[in-house]
């Protein structure tokens, strides 16, 4: 709903040009890779015509389900934001 994008927007500080997650350029994404578009909770990962999986990790929760599926293989870099950066769990 548009209350909770803003309730987002004002708890989510974006690290401008330093995303601390990135999708490594492939082919055709892997089973693992596509399923980030179902799973990550924040929908940060979409799948574009050109078949390429891509992330906006702004509003990222930080879950790490991505990290799981998808770091080891080396498909993705994951990396906390730094300091100050990234999701701000206490607010209010
Ligand atoms: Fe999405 Fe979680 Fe990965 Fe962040 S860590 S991009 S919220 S799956």
């Amino acid at each position: 709903s548009r209350i909770e994008e803003k309730l987002y927007r004002n708890r989510y500080l974006v690290d401008s040009g330093r995303p601390h997650i990135k999708v490594r350029r492939h082919q055709k994404p892997s089973a693992n890779l596509l399923a980030l578009t179902r799973v990550c909770p924040a929908q940060c990962y979409e799948l574009t015509d050109e078949g390429q999986v891509e992330i906006t990790a702004d509003g990222c929760m930080e879950c790490g389900t991505c990290r799981i599926l998808c770091e080891a293989s080396g498909e993705i870099e994951w990396n906390y934001p730094r300091g100050g950066f990234g999701v701000l769990f206490k607010f209010g």
